[in-house]
């Protein structure tokens, strides 16, 4: 269809990360993913989906504010439009994306959530740098850091590309988060402590946003 995209989900929850986490969200999954983070918690948006209209998607918002997530959401063109009617229908949108595909064609009222991979991801060299160049005020940057050599690799870019609206995510499970604590304070960074809210009220298993 035209005007569809390829689904996992669509769910309410509260947002777990980001400078949203506890607000109430309607959340959109989309389908397929380019990248394979071995730490990733949601393998099962890796596959294709069903097809849902940009319509039919509307119509199940029930919050404020959407997180368009995956996957990742950038790889279905049909996504702009999908967040340009969001933006119409006057809820407030984020879009997290795994940073290896442009931005550049993204809502300009479209909190983009852009992830930068670190060597623990085992995905680093599909950063696409030129986004960090195309980022608005509203956007953020994730760092997933699963070790004291993904923490001094995020510590580089922070400083290299002097970066705002940081988020430092521990890797759940793998990443002591008191010891990322004590890094940040240590090195003074300005950073934000990026806790995956939603695991600590739901399972991990079924609920990784
Ligand atoms: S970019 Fe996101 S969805 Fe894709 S493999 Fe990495 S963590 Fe998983």
């Amino acid at each position: 269809m035209e005007n569809s995209l390829n689904i996992i989900e669509v769910f309410h929850s509260v947002q777990g990360e980001s400078s949203f986490t506890g607000l109430p969200t309607t959340f959109i999954r989309l389908a397929a993913c380019n990248l394979r983070c071995v730490w990733c918690d949601t393998s099962y948006s890796f596959g294709r989906g069903e097809p849902q209209t940009i319509e039919a998607l509307i119509n199940q918002v029930q919050c404020p504010y959407v997180c368009v997530t995956g996957g990742e959401p950038l790889l279905q063109k049909n996504v702009h439009l999908l967040m340009s009617a969001l933006i119409e229908k006057g809820v407030t949108v984020s879009l997290e994306t795994g940073g290896s595909l442009p931005i550049q064609n993204v809502h300009p009222k479209v909190h983009v959530i852009l992830d930068i991979k670190c060597p623990g991801s085992g995905m680093s060299e599909k950063n696409l740098w030129s986004n960090l160049e195309l980022l608005k005020p509203i956007d953020e940057v994730k760092f997933v850091i699963k070790d004291a050599e993904d923490y001094e690799y995020a510590k580089d870019i922070l400083q290299k590309y002097a970066l705002t609206n940081v988020l430092f995510s521990p890797v759940f499970d793998e990443m002591d988060s008191q010891t990322l604590v004590e890094w940040i304070l240590r090195d003074h960074l300005p950073v934000r402590l990026n806790l995956q809210t939603h695991k600590f009220i739901w399972d991990p298993a079924t609920k990784g946003v």
